[in-house]
């Protein structure tokens, strides 16, 4: 494994070890980074215990600290190292049952990953955001191959797609249609890749195009991946002229797949599409009830409703600060959780609320970022250390607050609106292709966060 990789892990582990008591650190304390794919981390620890506490008690500080780190990761995967497994104690009532299975064993067969048991439909929520998305996914499922193929499901991370593709696959399990495979792009690429290692590739295109059902999740990994996405191609129609369900999970839409060959996106484009977007207040207050309910927890209604409150849009993250709240609440005794102990608990979690900030404290903290003076930013000066800076805090300040144009001028040493929506758009459109000054800004905003 790469030394820079190890070095962030081992900075990682440091941030983690400031925020669990020492008992906990220790268990996961031997967790090693096994490698990052996309906005994925896996993370290989040395028992299914460790896995299942990290899940059930530490997701948020985990990812809190991995994405100072590593900011675009959003998922993190585990593997368990056999070999210590055998000597830590077992664990037999965890209820999450995530799992990269060692695929590559057997290159030639196509085989379903396992399924998280809580990933079925009874489970979800159903809300304005998801009401389309859980519609069609349980449509196909009754009338396979016939309604809507394929069946094309995007939206962003944590959003609840891997959910409901996997809710198709245990409720096709349960009506007896067997051969149902469920697996990853990245899988489905790993596989094509050691079949051609092992010159088994007519073996795993037989396989592949036996099965009745072919769910693949997250197809955004394929983008840049010419050979796989020729292989998936021929599948695709191999299955779809029999009539065979496909149902496909993207992050993004058909047209913004930029670098998944055309002939694919108008395959992908046959059927039916749906998307999930984040769910609004009732939503996200109706999932954490759910929640509370199934696990157990009982908190208070209060408590429920401030989570519920907070802007998130990412449901794995509004689920870890559940979870956060309940299991710090239990590892301290305490019984009567209020608002203010979440609020605590989860103060560096929360997503922000922009309209706290002022433009006077974005200006202070920009500035300061940039090793200038908020006076700086009001200047007229228009060397390149500067006007960054500048338009830097014009954006945030456009981003993050309410105020007009000619208002946020004023801030400015009375800029007029134009000047203000130019630099606005110009940062807004660069931070598209230019990693480092989206890396500056969304520094800034952490800071931000940290300071309010
Ligand atoms: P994605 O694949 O879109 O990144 P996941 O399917 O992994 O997201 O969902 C993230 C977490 O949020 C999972 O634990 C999932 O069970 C939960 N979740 C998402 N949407 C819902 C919902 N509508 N109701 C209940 N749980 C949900
Ligand atoms: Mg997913």
């Amino acid at each position: 494994m790469n030394q820079q990789l190890q070095e962030h892990w081992a900075t990682i582990l440091k941030d983690i070890k400031k925020e669990l008591v020492p008992t906990s650190y220790y268990a996961v304390k031997d967790s090693k980074i096994h490698a990052i794919h996309s906005n994925t981390i896996t993370i290989s620890v040395v028992s299914e215990f460790v896995r299942n506490k990290i899940m059930e008690a530490f997701m948020p500080v985990f990812l809190f600290a991995i994405k100072k780190e590593f900011p675009d990761i959003e998922n993190i995967d585990f593997i368990v190292e056999e070999t210590k497994e055998k000597n830590s104690i077992p664990n037999t009532d965890y209820k999450h049952s995530y799992e990269r299975t060692s695929y590559l064993n057997n290159p030639e067969s196509v085989e379903s990953l396992p399924l998280n048991p809580r990933y079925i439909f009874e489970n979800f929520i159903v809300g304005g955001n998801n009401q389309l998305a859980y519609a069609g996914c349980k449509s196909i499922t009754s009338d396979l191959g016939k309604v809507y193929n394929p069946l094309f499901l995007y939206g962003g991370v944590g959003l609840g797609k891997t959910h409901l593709l996997q809710a198709i696959a245990h409720e096709c399990n349960r009506s007896g249609n067997k051969n149902i495979v469920y697996i990853t792009s990245e899988q489905f690429l790993n596989q094509v890749v050691h079949s051609i290692q092992v010159n088994t590739v007519d073996k795993f295109r037989d396989n592949i195009r036996r099965v009745d059902y072919l769910i693949i999740d997250d197809i955004q990994f394929l983008v840049g991946k010419e050979r796989t996405q020729e292989e998936l191609f021929h599948t695709f129609n191999a299955l779809y002229d029999q009539k065979k369900q496909i149902a496909i999970s993207s992050d993004r839409p058909q047209n913004e797949l930029k670098g998944i060959q055309e002939r694919l996106i108008s395959r992908f484009s046959m059927g039916l599409t749906v998307d999930i977007y984040p769910p609004d207040y009732e939503t996200r207050l109706a999932i954490l009830r759910n929640k509370d309910k199934t696990e157990q927890y009982g908190l208070p209604d209060d408590v429920l409703d401030f989570i519920a409150s907070q802007k998130f849009n990412n449901i794995r993250q509004l689920e870890g600060s559940l979870i956060r709240v309940a299991s710090y609440s239990s590892m301290q005794n305490i019984e009567n959780v209020t608002v203010e102990f979440a609020k605590e608990t989860l103060k560096n979690f929360l997503p922000m609320s922009y309209k706290k900030f002022t433009p006077e404290e974005i200006k202070v903290i920009v500035a300061d970022f940039y090793n200038t003076k908020p006076q700086m930013l009001e200047s007229k000066r228009r060397s390149k250390d500067v006007t960054v800076p500048r338009q830097v805090a014009i954006y945030l300040i456009r981003e993050m607050t309410n105020y007009s144009l000619p208002v946020i001028g004023r801030y400015f040493g009375g800029r007029d609106h134009s000047t203000i929506i130019h630099s606005y758009e110009k940062i807004k459109g660069e931070m598209k292709t230019d990693v480092k000054l989206k890396n500056e800004v969304e520094e800034i905003i952490k800071k931000l966060q940290y300071t309010s």
